[in-house]
C-alpha cells in the first residue's frame, strides 16, 4: 500500500500568486482534488492523505509533520508558477540525487505529465 500525500500549495490566508483573476491557492486545491479523484477512481493499492481539502491555512511545518507522522511514501506539493516562464517543472529536495529513488520517481512523473 503506497501512501501518497497531496499538498495543495498555500490556502486560507495565504493566497499564493495572484493574477488573471485567479488565486494560486484555489488552482492548487482544484488540481489536488482532481488528482485524488483520478487515483481513487482508477487505481488501487494506495492511500491518499491531503494537507488540506478546503480553503484553509496550514503552515509548511504542519504539512510536513503531518505527512511524516502519517508515514507518507510520496509527498507531492502542487504550485502554480507565476514568475514568468511557461510549461511544467518538477523539483525534488535539493539534498537528494537525481539517481536516487526520489529522482527516478520525479523523472517518471515528469515524462507522464508532459504526455
Ligand atoms: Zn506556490
Amino acid at each position: 500500500m503506497v501512501k501518497i500525500y497531496l499538498d495543495p500549495g498555500h490556502g486560507g490566508s495565504d493566497t499564493g500568486a495572484v493574477g488573471q483573476g485567479l488565486q494560486e491557492k484555489h488552482v492548487t486545491l482544484a488540481i489536488a482534488l482532481k488528482i485524488r479523484n483520478i487515483l481513487n477512481n482508477s487505481y488501487q493499492g494506495h492511500q491518499i492523505r491531503m494537507s488540506r481539502s478546503t480553503d484553509s491555512t496550514v503552515s509548511l511545518t504542519a504539512r510536513t509533520n503531518d505527512a511524516n507522522q502519517w508515514g507518507a511514501d510520496y509527498f507531492v506539493s502542487i504550485h502554480i508558477n507565476a514568475g514568468g516562464g511557461a510549461g511544467y517543472e518538477d523539483y525534488i529536495y535539493s539534498g537528494l540525487s537525481n539517481q536516487g529513488t526520489t529522482g527516478k520517481y520525479r523523472q517518471i512523473m515528469h515524462e507522464e505529465i508532459i504526455k
